[in-house]
């Protein structure tokens, strides 16, 4: 059955009846995410919402008020995915969430000619394509396709768009003689009583269920985005077509005003400031370590030497980095001390490192509950604890419980 979405790819509304309702728990799939969905499925006289084939997503849409989540092809129908059931004979009104739809056309129609001129002009064939809800991709059996090349396949195309050449939709038979000329990729299993050839001027024929654009100029512009590793022997050229083009070119300026406005200068020097800053922070880092493994031997030094000997030692440095508590650690090793040592996540500021380690009698005291006010993850190993706490909001409680432990203890 040729749908009335194929039949005309512009229709935006459609009234017609309601032939079949049954409850449904199939799942819903979008670009691929798959999820759980339970209601109905909804049987119609014809449909204006494309179901999924050919490499293009399903439309969403409505009927009546009832909204359509998705729209799959079973055998000749095509079913609507709805939340609410509709009446055997009710006449609806089916209506199409109309950009998403032309997004589709805009990048189904775009692969259409990318593949055709990769194909003809270059000797790339497409072996499979991917329409995904950011960016699209072509398949292609190659393990390298050279800059050069791309910039010049999408100049091409870009100039075929410009030309407005016109697309047009071929209806036959299985036994048709044209058939020989087209190519069968993309094409579900389920289509072929009627087989549709798209037509891109005399560029190109391609047997397809999808819904296309009347003529290239529809497309706008077509952007090749460069090329990714893909399955073995294959790599994937991934491009964006029509207002997805405008639409990433709208995200990248605002992302370049923000950086504009964070490095205080015009994007030209941007990489430049970016990359003195990451020389500047690893010298910063470097300089800091440094500082912190002195510090850190002074502290020893200082405790060792203190006068009288402290029976216990509770230090959280918000700067202390896990190198400079595992310096203290080791220098106060065999003190008979009781060490309680703590850093923070640079990027979370509730979460840290610590370390517990002393004589087992303070230990086992203190050890438990210091871990759990801290919701630390980690166990104690030769008397000593090291680990990760979840929440560092409770530390002044832990240096409380230890300040009241030694001085009842003395
Ligand atoms: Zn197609």
């Amino acid at each position: 059955m040729v749908f009335k979405c194929q039949d005309d790819s512009f229709i935006k509304e459609y009234t017609c009846k309601v032939l079949k309702c049954e409850e449904t728990k199939e799942p819903v799939v979008d670009y691929g995410k798959v999820s759980k969905f339970e209601g109905y499925q909804v049987t119609l006289e014809n449909t204006i919402l494309f179901p999924a084939g050919g490499g293009q997503p399903h439309d969403v849409g409505w009927l009546n008020d009832v909204e359509v989540l998705q729209v799959i092809r079973k055998g000749d129908e095509a079913v609507h995915f709805t939340k609410e059931p509709i009446a055997v004979g009710t006449i609806v009104t089916q209506r199409i969430d109309w950009d998403r739809r032309f997004d589709h056309m805009q990048q189904h129609s775009g692969q259409h000619l990318l593949s055709a001129i990769l194909e003809k002009e270059y000797s790339l064939p497409t072996t499979s394509w991917w329409l995904g809800a950011e960016e699209s991709y072509v398949e292609l059996e190659t393990t390298c396709v050279e800059e050069y090349i791309i910039r010049k396949v999408e100049a091409r195309c870009n100039s075929l768009i410009r030309d407005a050449v016109p697309v047009k939709v071929k209806l036959c038979k299985a036994n048709d003689p044209d058939l020989n000329e087209a190519h069968t990729r993309g094409l579900p299993k389920d289509c072929m009583d009627t087989i549709r050839i798209i037509c891109i001027g005399d560029i190109d024929e391609n047997m397809c269920c999808g819904t296309h654009v009347s003529n290239l100029s529809q497309l706008q512009v077509i952007k090749l985005l460069g090329v990714e590793p893909g399955k073995k022997g294959k790599i994937n050229l991934k491009f964006l077509v029509g207002n997805r083009v405008t639409k990433s070119f709208q995200r990248m300026l605002d992302r370049e005003r923000s950086l504009t406005a964070l490095l205080k200068n015009e994007p030209n020097k941007h990489e430049e400031l970016v990359s003195k800053l990451q020389k500047n922070l690893k010298a910063a880092n470097k300089n800091l370590q440094n500082v912190l493994s002195e510090l850190a031997q002074l502290e020893v030094e200082r405790i060792k030497n203190a006068q009288p000997k402290p029976n216990y030692i509770f230090m959280f440095k918000k700067e202390a980095t896990p190198d400079f508590n595992r310096a203290i650690c080791k220098g106060l090793e065999g003190e008979g001390l009781f060490l309680f040592l703590a850093s923070v996540e640079p990027d979370k500021p509730k979460e840290g490192q610590i370390i517990i380690q002393g004589p087992e009698e303070y230990c086992n005291v203190l050890g438990q509950q210091i871990t759990e006010l801290l919701k630390a993850k980690g166990a104690f190993k030769h008397g000593k604890f090291q680990g990760k706490a979840g929440d560092l909001t409770a530390i002044s409680k832990c240096k409380k419980i230890v300040e009241e432990y030694f001085a009842n203890i003395l």
